[in-house]
């Protein structure tokens, strides 16, 4: 007997009296009340005739930093540009402005693989932290800026929207290469986006097995490995610091010029008031190599001298909380922000927190530079363990 003979001779109508469900399910009012389209004349509302300026309904959904002037330009088709000379931010869009407003909802639910692990809830407030520390490491530690490209190899983890949304928030283009494909398929994706940064996971669970991905090759051989560039800068600190140690301080001749390390003529990293007695109150410049310590006065700009109003000091949670410049003080690190020269550079409080420690705090606080970069500041010197080609 062949396996056609066994399919039996029956219609579509004759299975169709053993289906159990064959009535529409309508949903509970309740659902309908809170749903977003719940008012059945939308459909009059979207009508062909109304096309396309009912999609402004659309448009006034979102926040646009400025507005838009036409809703569909079909002038050179197939082109088609809606809502032109409008701008906005897909980032804020997403995150910003329900954080404003429900910053305790959750804004990702993720039931992780296994399902052993419990499941993750992110809320808008979480989300924009995390999408803030991911922005300011593409912009800090890989030096990206608006326009560049760069290339994602993930899997299905939070990391991967945060990671998209850090990137819309820059302006960075981003290829997201699907998690399954292999490191090669990804190689050529980053050749031809010609993006220089690769973002990807050492290992992932998928469909019950864990998938090393840590030998993944690239097809650019000129891809920058940024973590080594760190690890060179940690060697050469070591060396810096190795050699400092044998001068003695008092022995030190002050250099002619200012704001540089006296010992071995590096920028400052970041600034300390000195929480220990004798010099309780007294402010110190770190030096980003060799880790020589020299006194400021405060409340001045270490980069450009300039002294009083110009100077105002920002946290983390001052920027979270929109309260604007505060006078020096409050949480551990802070950035002493110029308005004579708009730069600023960290400072951190040892009364404060006893374990502050310039280069590291430094690192671990670049959600502050990215909001001040938003505001308009620069950095005044880069850090040793962040990637900064321009700055060191
Ligand atoms: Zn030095
Ligand atoms: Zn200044």
């Amino acid at each position: 007997m062949t396996t056609e003979s066994r399919i039996p001779d029956v219609s579509e109508a004759q299975i169709e009296v053993h289906w159990r469900e064959e009535d529409y399910i309508a949903p509970p009012p309740k659902f309908v009340e809170q749903a977003n389209a719940n008012d059945p004349a939308i459909l009059d509302r979207f009508a062909e005739r109304n096309f396309p300026d009912c999609f402004t309904e659309y448009a006034d959904l979102l926040a646009w930093d400025e507005p838009w002037q036409t809703v569909l330009d079909t002038s050179n088709p197939p082109f088609w540009r809606w809502f032109t000379g409008g701008k906005l931010n897909a980032c804020y869009n997403c995150v910003d402005r329900h954080r404003s407003r429900d910053r305790n909802k959750a804004a990702l639910l993720w039931v992780p693989e296994p399902e052993s692990e419990q499941p993750q809830t992110i809320t808008y407030q979480e989300l924009y932290r995390r999408v803030n520390e991911f922005a300011a490491l593409l912009r800090y530690h890989c030096g990206l800026k608006t326009g560049d490209r760069v290339t994602f190899h993930l899997p299905m983890v939070p990391e991967l929207p945060i990671a998209m949304l850090a990137c819309a928030r820059l302006g960075v283009i981003h290829s997201q290469v699907f998690g399954g494909f292999s490191g090669t398929a990804a190689g050529g994706r980053i050749a031809d986006s010609g993006s220089r940064v690769l973002i990807t996971m050492d290992a992932y669970h998928r469909n019950g097995t864990l998938i090393d991905g840590s030998g993944k090759p690239s097809a650019r051989n000129d891809a920058i490995v940024i973590s080594v560039a760190t690890v060179v800068m940690a060697a050469l600190q070591v060396h810096w610091v190795a050699l400092a140690a044998h001068f003695v301080a008092d022995e030190v001749k002050a250099l002619d010029v200012p704001g540089v390390c006296p010992l071995c003529g590096s920028l400052p990293v970041a600034s300390m008031v000195c929480a220990l007695p004798p010099y309780q109150g007294y402010r110190y410049l770190h030096c980003a190599l060799c880790a020589t310590e020299w006194h400021m006065v405060r409340v001045q700009c270490s980069q450009c001298g300039a002294v009083g109003k110009n100077i105002a000091y920002h946290s983390v949670e001052d920027v979270a909380a929109d309260k604007g410049p505060s006078e020096e003080g409050g949480p551990a690190v802070r950035a002493e922000t110029c308005e004579q020269c708009h730069a600023y550079r960290k400072i951190l409080y040892q009364e404060k927190d006893t374990g502050v420690e310039p280069v590291a705090d430094d690192v671990a606080s670049v959600a502050l530079d990215l909001l001040l970069g938003e505001a308009g500041y620069h950095r005044a010197s880069g850090n040793p363990l962040l990637w900064l080609p321009n700055t060191i």
